[in-house]
This record gives structure tokens, sequence and C-alpha cells, in this order.
């Protein structure tokens, strides 16, 4: 049995709730994200317990149908999260697109790039650095370079940083570099990896599994913010299924399924679903007219040079083209872009 507490609980309601039910011999499990706490119940209970503890003081609701993921449950909220990005916040009334190569290459080509998507409308940087590749032979990235190059990256410009977390024991590297820290489609099942991640308080970008269901993804975003971070964005970026002429079946059911099952924010990636650059703007199109609270998309100034992911990376023309598609469709449906708020700081 799980039962949720209400926002407003004092600490003294919790501890009478809490007492309540180890006085009839059981045990309790407190999780705590954000606002959210929820209380799972141990042992075996009498019929009619439901109730009794329905009706204290402090306790929202009662499932004796335990919820395969309490925290992250539309249920478990009043209202969807939101969350802030350094100073961009997701998940709100505002689109997000957040912009950037697949991969920090060189101090020139972070800043161009950079520069080029922040003066079109792109609010935060991406660029990994750590690269999780098919092949042991392709580019892997910079690393430690790579998120120091970012980080000037967003002092030239002001746009907050996202970038791929690939292994647990870098999550404080990530962490003293980023504004997000991303946990890529092949890791969405590390669960050590989800632990860590929710282990610290920066925000992290969620991609689905290339093999994952909506289910699992939810799972697993519940490893994070049951290990004490509430601060999750999902991602939906195309599925592995027989047809090959797009490189990811791009689910954008996914944005209202997620919409009706969970407070968090959804963000769309179309690049990693489209594989070629001609289908992106359709795809970032489709996701925002789905109802995703943002888009991340891949933008190069030389794709026909980029290390990795080139074929899907937009031109900085084709981006600037792509934003306006994008917010002409934000606009109808009463969704303001959001812009940057602090200014480049040089
Ligand atoms: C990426 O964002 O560059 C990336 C590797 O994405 P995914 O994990 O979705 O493949
Ligand atoms: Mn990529």
């Amino acid at each position: 049995m799980i039962a949720t507490l209400t926002a407003d609980c004092t600490l003294a309601q919790k501890a009478a709730i809490l007492r309540f039910i180890e006085g009839y011999g059981l045990r309790v499990h407190v999780g705590e994200a954000g606002s959210t706490t929820v209380v799972s119940v141990i042992g075996d209970y009498e019929p009619g317990m439901a109730e009794s503890i329905g009706a204290l003081v402090g306790v929202a609701s009662v499932s004796t149908e335990a919820p395969l993921y309490p925290f992250v449950a539309r249920e478990a909220r009043n209202a969807p999260t939101t969350v802030r990005v350094g100073d961009v916040v997701v998940g709100g009334s505002e689109v997000v697109v957040i912009a950037g190569p697949c991969s920090v290459e060189s101090e020139a080509q972070i800043e161009r790039i950079a520069s080029g998507v922040a003066k079109n409308g792109a609010v935060l940087l991406r660029g990994g650095a750590f690269k999780p590749r098919t092949s042991p032979y392709s580019f892997q990235g910079l690393g430690e370079e790579g998120l120091e190059l970012l980080a000037a990256a967003r002092e030239a410009t002001g746009l907050g940083v996202v970038s791929e977390c690939v292994a647990p024991e870098d999550v404080p590297l990530l962490n003293r570099y980023v504004d997000m820290l991303q946990v890529g489609s092949r890791n969405m099942q590390n669960f050590r990896l989800l632990s860590a991640v929710g282990e610290q308080p920066k925000p992290v970008l969620l991609k689905r599994g290339l093999m994952s269901t909506i289910e699992e993804l939810l799972l697993a975003a519940e490893y994070i913010v049951g290990s004490g971070n509430p601060r999750v964005i999902l991602c939906e970026r195309g599925i592995r299924s027989f047809d090959t002429a797009t490189r990811g079946i791009l689910d954008i059911g996914a944005v209202p399924v997620l919409k009706e099952r969970t407070h968090l924010p959804v963000i769309i990636d179309p690049s990693h679903a489209a594989g070629r650059r001609s289908l992106v703007p359709s795809l970032a199109a489709a996701g925002i007219a789905a109802g995703a609270d943002g888009l991340i998309i891949e933008v190069h100034d030389r794709p026909e040079e980029a290390l990795s992911d080139g074929p899907q990376s937009l031109t900085l023309e084709g981006f600037a083209e792509t934003m306006q598609t994008v917010s002409a469709i934000a606009n109808a449906l009463d969704r303001p872009m959001a812009t940057l708020q602090a200014a480049p700081s040089r």
C-alpha cells in the first residue's frame, strides 16, 4: 500500500502518520522528492487499514494497488513540474529549444555554433564531451576538455549547457561544468548511473532507450527522482523498428501518453529520430504540435566536417528556418518561445 502525503503536511502530522502505521506492526519506507512524500506500507494489513490511513490528517491519497512509479506518476503532483536549467524554465507555458553540435570538437567550433544558435532563439546549448559510440573506432569525444569548452561557450553566450554523462564515476565531473546532465538512450537502464545522477542536484535530461517502452522510461525516471533529485526532463528521441527509412521511429504518441502519465516535462529530439537533416524540421514541428515542452536539436555550422552525426545536423540557416516554423506552431498553441533573460557576460 502507498500513501501520498499532502504538499502541506507538517512534520508533526507526518510523524503521527508513521506512528499510526507502525503501531499496527507494519513497516514503512518514506521517500521524498521536492514537495512529494510517498509512504510505502510494508507487511500484512487488515482490510479497512487503507481507509483508516486515508482519513489521517496530512494524507492526500492511499492506493492499495501500489502504483508502479509513485514519484513520477501524474497523480503525485497537483500541477505539472517545472524544471529550472540555468536561467531557463522547462515544463511551463514556454517552449524551450536546446541546440548545438552532437560533439564538442574544438574551441572555435563550439563558439561559432553557440553564438549562431543563441542568435536564432536557442536558450540552452548541447554538446557531447563523452560520446557513447556504437563503434570503438569512432570519435569518443574530448572528455574534460570538451566540458571546459562548453563552460567557456556559456560564458561567451549566456546559454546554459547540457552534456551527456556515460558513467556513474563521471557524475561529479559533469556536475562541476554543466547546467544539466544528459543520460543517453544507451544508458537509460544503467541503474547505477540513474541513482548517481539522482544523488546530485543538477537537472537530468533522460532520453528514452532505443528499445524501451514508455513504462520503462518512467521507471528509469523513478530511479532518479526516488534517489532524491526531482529535476528530471524526459526526452523522446525515436525508437527502433523494422523500417530503416528514418534512423529511429519518432514516437509522437509518446508525448500525449507521457503527459497523461507523468508530471515531468517532455521534450523531443527530432535529430536522432530523423538521421537526416531534411526530415528534422517536420519532426520538430510535430513534436511541438503534439504538446512537447521543448526540443533538443543537433546543429553544426559545417556539418560535412562534423566528427559525429553530421548528416542529421541542421546548418545554422536550417536551424533559423526551423525555429520560424516551430515558433508559428507554438504561437498557434498560445505557448511563447522561451527567450534568454540573462545578457551575455561578454
Ligand atoms: C546525443 O544526444 O548525441 C545522443 C547520443 O543521443 P541518444 O542517446 O539519444 O542516441
Ligand atoms: Mn548525436
